[in-house]
């Protein structure tokens, strides 16, 4: 499937009863690829027996501000997007979250790491150019607190050392066996978590992870199409781990090629591309960003494609 119906197939063949989700953190202002990714759960779901949720994901204290959730809202209806309520804030779910760190602990999956992230490059670094020691997502963690006798790990917590909490992702693939995921753009997928390494459930400062929370959340919403950026995809991997160790249903996935600039750079909060605020207050409608995004994606898919 080439980038551009990738982009643009929400109308095939959707299940009857169909549940997306959109699900930004509230630590800035949506921008037009936000929007295309609503744009593109929603209409997936708006359907009879489609139901689209939202779902904040402001577990990150420090980087979230009140603001920037009411503005959420407020854009999602001015593009004429309308959700099913409650919606769900994962700053109120850390019992959801206590749990299933505890059903993986009991399951002897997790062990605390109290490195830093210098220890973890000076590892990485001393190890002779270990080959595969990066992931899409930056170092994988070279197993330094994995063998740590209990005797020390119970020291150095009593001590107050603070610790993340990883899964043992070699022990976790043993008890899951093979495992597939469908992505809907690509196909029968193979997990391969080993890819991402022994990836954080628990935070130093935040008893959850992106990985943990995203996982039960979605199951919780009912979700049964998972929709976000290609940028997650080798994320996919984990979460599918996950849901089988802790017996969650399984939804599919498609993965939407990333909006990038008319430079070609990818739009990012950090960049402060043109918020859709800014585009409202510019005299654009609501109605015209569907077709805004769509052509951005044609642009990208010219320059990459070459057609
Ligand atoms: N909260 C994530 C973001 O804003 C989305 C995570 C996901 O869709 O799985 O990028």
């Amino acid at each position: 499937m080439s980038m551009l119906e990738a982009a643009v197939t929400e109308t095939s063949e959707p299940s009857p009863e169909i549940v997306t989700r959109f699900a930004p953190s509230p630590s800035g202002h949506l921008h037009l690829g936000h929007a295309y990714s609503a744009l593109f759960a929603w209409r997936l779901a708006n359907r009879p027996g489609g139901n689209f949720v939202l779902r904040i994901e402001d577990i990150d204290g420090g980087r979230n501000k009140a603001e920037f959730e009411d503005a959420i809202y407020e854009d999602l209806a001015w593009l004429g997007i309308s959700w099913a309520e409650p919606v769900m804030r994962q700053s109120e779910r850390g019992a959801a979250y206590q749990a299933a760190l505890d059903q993986l602990s009991d399951m002897g999956l997790l062990y605390p790491c109290f490195c830093t992230r210098k220890d973890i490059l000076a590892e990485i670094n001393g190890s002779a150019g270990a080959p595969h020691s990066h992931s899409a997502y930056g170092p994988i963690y070279p197993g330094i607190c994995r063998g740590v006798a209990d005797s020390e790990r119970t020291s150095r917590i009593d001590a107050g050392t603070p610790y993340a909490l990883r899964l043992d992702v070699t022990k976790a693939l043993e008890i899951a066996g093979d495992l597939t995921w469908h992505e809907r753009t690509q196909g029968e997928q193979q997990v391969l978590a080993a890819l991402l390494g022994d990836v954080v459930l628990a935070r130093k400062d935040i008893a959850t992870s992106y990985h943990l929370a995203v996982t039960i959340d979605d199951a919780a919403q009912g979700v049964t199409l998972v929709t976000r950026g290609v940028d997650l995809f080798d994320s996919t991997h984990v979460h599918r781990l996950l849901q089988d160790l802790l017996g969650l249903d399984t939804p599919e996935w498609h993965h939407t090629p990333l909006l990038t600039d008319p430079s070609g750079k990818r739009l990012a909060k950090r960049d402060n591309p043109l918020t859709l605020r800014e585009m409202r207050a510019n005299g654009v409608s609501g109605d015209a960003i569907w077709a805004q995004a769509i052509q951005s994606l044609a642009r990208q898919a010219t320059a990459v494609e070459g057609i």
